[in-house]
């Protein structure tokens, strides 16, 4: 199966992206889960929006849970 081998790498890829921008971040690190071979947040373990992932600095949430950890974070510092 060719496409799931791509599949495969183009995932593995896309964590060592993650790795790298959280490494250089340094803000948090958070990875996401990977279920079923689809990134899924780590708060709800939902699959990302595919969007996200292409832009995300820290893409171990999905939007719901990002933005709902921003405010968060501001509440509590
Ligand atoms: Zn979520």
């Amino acid at each position: 199966m060719g496409d799931q081998f791509d599949q495969a790498q183009a995932l593995d890829q896309l964590l060592n992206d993650v790795a790298l921008a959280n490494h250089f971040s340094r803000v948090e690190r958070v990875r996401p889960l990977v279920i079923d071979g689809e990134l899924c947040c780590v708060a709800c373990e939902e699959p990302i929006e595919p969007e996200r992932l292409g832009t995300a600095v820290t893409p171990g949430r999905c939007i719901i849970c990002q933005q709902r950890h921003e405010r968060e974070v501001r509440r509590y510092g």
